[in-house]
């Protein structure tokens, strides 16, 4: 059977995992504003996710059942895999969402990502239904960074343009949207032993100037450790000297969730293979704009950027 996690996945054991990453992680400066982070913007502040039947044509019995599990809490920066009946139809922030075979379907929630989300869903009698669902709020601390080139804070109209182009092929492979549910096995960390340099959602002060906020998870590990993918998937995108990025390797898990791998100083892959989860798909580094060797580890549903270090764990797999 190829479904490998539960639904809706237990809250109770998604906490017990985020506090094993964390445990995994060795205690510093930056480990230190995740925790704050956590506590300040996540669990304690989490609401039970509360699914309100609005429109409900028919006062059956049956009508009052769940038609659609989702995890109970929801927070900004959370990929969200829930499930619902076959046939269903699913619409969510004007994306009408993929449902597998077995019911599966995803969606991510954005740094900013409003207290209330609806989801419309249309069953195959035609019925349809909106619920809402509470999705706690988060703090970002800010980030200042400073001893970046400066060309890579204000460059010149012609490496803008550079930056540009390279930026599009990105956009281009986050179109992908394919029926392969690689995610549903769970996320493993792609360094071992690193120190958490930089959180998702931080607002950006670089050489002094705001940017946008960061949003990945940056693991500070030596020039040369390897990188291993998350999880099986496609490689959509693979080069080695992004003006930004650097060392950029770009991996589809099916249904429009990509991990994007930075500032490598080694890739290994090439675009379109099919890689497993823990294969090396290059080496850590600090090539394109970063101030020390890192692996920044982005995570997108479509053009969403979501959290990596809210995905479901290899843990969970029952
Ligand atoms: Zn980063």
């Amino acid at each position: 059977m190829k479904k490998t996690l539960s639904f809706p996945p237990r809250a109770g054991k998604h906490r017990q995992d985020r506090r094993c990453l964390q445990r995994m992680l060795p205690a510093g400066r930056a480990t230190g504003k995740w925790r704050v982070q956590g506590a300040a913007g996540g669990w304690g502040q989490f609401v039970a996710t509360v699914l309100i039947l609005v429109a409900q044509s028919s006062a059956s019995l049956f009508a009052a059942e769940p038609t659609v599990q989702l995890p109970q809490h929801l927070e900004q920066g959370q990929l969200v895999i829930g499930h619902a009946p076959p046939n269903a139809q699913i619409e969510f922030d004007g994306h009408s969402l993929r449902i597998g075979k077995d019911g599966t379907f995803v969606f991510g929630l954005g740094r900013d990502a409003p207290a209330k989300a609806e989801l419309e869903v249309r069953n195959a009698d035609g019925k349809s239904q909106k619920l809402e669902l509470n999705v706690a709020q988060r703090d970002y601390p800010m980030e200042r960074i400073n001893g970046l080139p400066q060309q890579t804070i204000t460059p010149n109209p012609i490496i803008a343009a550079r930056i540009a182009r390279e930026q599009a092929g990105v956009v281009e492979a986050r179109k992908r949207d394919d029926a392969r549910e690689d995610f549903l096995q769970g996320f493993q960390l792609p360094v071992k032993g690193a120190r958490i340099s930089g959180v998702y959602g931080s607002q950006r002060v670089d050489n002094g100037v705001p940017k946008s906020p960061h949003m990945g998870l940056d693991m500070a590990v030596p020039t040369g450790t390897p990188v291993h993918a998350p999880a099986d998937g496609i490689v959509t995108f693979a080069a080695t000297d992004l003006f930004l990025t650097g060392g950029t390797v770009m991996i589809d898990h099916g249904f429009g969730l990509d991990s994007s791998f930075l500032h490598m100083s080694r890739v290994n892959v090439n675009v379109g293979d099919h890689v497993r989860q823990g294969q090396v798909i290059g080496a850590a580094g600090m090539t394109g704009r970063a101030t020390g060797p890192h692996v920044h580890w982005g995570f997108n549903w479509f053009e969403v950027r979501l959290d990596p270090a809210l995905l479901p764990k290899q843990a969970l797999i029952q």
